[in-house]
């Protein structure tokens, strides 16, 4: 079995994967539940002095659980990395390898105590803005993901961990009924977003993905201006009153993405131009810019390097004020330094759900205990 994607880096700073690809789709066509496909000109930039907030970054405060504050955090509460919580540090004992050490207290539970299709943990929150039930999905003969049941909570970010192939990304993509564009994919259960089923007929599934938006593992800016990367949601959905609330919408959006400062000079060039976190970041804009409830992102910094990486992660810290997010991560260090909750998939089963720390540090089942001390992964 491989090792955990993590465990050659654990000592750094910043932990780093590039954890090996789910099968993930990458289609520019979903990102943000919006098509490529326009006949939109490029954008024009925003007017000088225009009607956009003042020009700096967001300024949500982050919102780091308490072992991640950092005394060096400036007023936006960004840590610039003189402190980083370290896995270590948010409670994962690692090893000079790099492996995980779990202090289970008590005796761990297993396949015989929980069967498959048994999940350990609660799976339920309070008032969630998901709420998934005995969810399966087939791949033509293939059971990918089993009876699967779990609430997302809203303004926190659950983590969705566990080995190549596990079910991971196929469960994110139940989440904004991306699987329905996968032929011979088959999805069973109940789904419901704020209580209302997402399969039911009278969905528009377009409007789901306006409301579930989706970051993919490489960034997929459309081949168009900055300015039309984020106005082309806001207006394919009818959001923008003219052409100064559009321009409003593009400012406040790159504001939140934390990337205004770098382009507001210059909206009008190619977003493919700029740097892979810049354009993640832009992808990040374009999604919030139709204002969704929840951000999927299916490991948005495998393709990004530490820096990048680390501004992604302070922008998730910060985007959880607003958003409820669910992030599929090969990085056990960047699950513990960005999620309030953790599920830890097996073969299409979700083995064990939690608050991250005591997944981490107290994993309830034998299974979670051996990847996160990376006796497999
Ligand atoms: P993970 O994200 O945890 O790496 P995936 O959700 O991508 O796992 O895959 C779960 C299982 O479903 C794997 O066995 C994978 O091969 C299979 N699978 C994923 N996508 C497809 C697809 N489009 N067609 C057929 N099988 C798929």
């Amino acid at each position: 079995m491989n090792q955990p994607a993590d465990s050659s880096v654990q000592d750094q700073r910043r932990s780093n994967t590039t954890g090996s690809g789910s099968a993930a789709g990458n289609a520019p066509a979903s990102g943000s539940g919006v098509s490529a496909a326009s006949g939109h000109s490029p954008g024009q930039g925003l007017e000088p002095g225009g009607s956009g907030p003042a020009a700096g970054a967001s300024s949500t405060p982050a919102a780091h659980p308490a072992s991640h504050h950092a005394a060096d955090s400036d007023h936006h509460g960004h840590n610039h990395g003189a402190f980083r919580p370290r896995g270590g540090e948010s409670g994962l004992n690692l090893k000079p390898s790099g492996r995980t050490h779990a202090s289970s207290a008590g005796a761990l539970e297993d396949r015989s105590t929980h069967p498959a299709g048994q999940t350990v943990g609660n799976v339920a929150v309070e008032n969630p803005v998901f709420s998934c039930r005995d969810v399966n999905v087939y791949y033509g003969q293939k059971h990918a993901l089993k009876k699967v049941s779990i609430d997302v909570g809203r303004k926190q970010v659950l983590a969705m961990i566990g080995p190549s192939g596990c079910g991971k990304s196929t469960f994110l993509r139940c989440l904004n009924r991306m699987n329905d564009s996968i032929a011979g994919a088959r999805v069973t259960g109940h789904i419901t977003l704020d209580g209302v089923d997402i399969h039911d007929k009278h969905r528009d599934v377009n409007q789901i993905r306006a409301r579930v938006g989706m970051v993919f593992q490489k960034p997929n800016p459309f081949p168009k201006s900055i300015y039309e990367n984020v106005a082309y949601g806001p207006r394919i959905h009818g959001l923008a009153r003219g052409r100064a609330d559009l321009d409003d919408i593009v400012c406040t959006s790159l504001q939140k993405a934390g990337l205004w400062d770098e382009v507001k000079d210059r909206l009008s060039a190619p977003g493919t131009g700029l740097s892979g976190g810049q354009q993640q970041r832009l992808c990040i804009a374009r999604t919030i810019a139709v204002q969704p409830e929840v951000i999927l992102m299916d490991e948005p910094c495998s393709a990004l390097d530490p820096i990048a990486t680390a501004r992604i992660e302070d922008l998730i810290d910060e985007l959880r004020a607003q958003f409820a997010i669910v992030i599929v991560t090969h990085s056990m260090q960047q699950a513990a330094r960005v999620s309030q909750r953790t599920a830890y998939f097996h073969m299409g089963d979700l083995i064990e759900v939690g608050e991250t720390d005591k997944v981490f540090t107290n994993p309830r089942h034998r299974l979670t205990e051996d990847y996160i001390t990376g006796r497999f992964g």
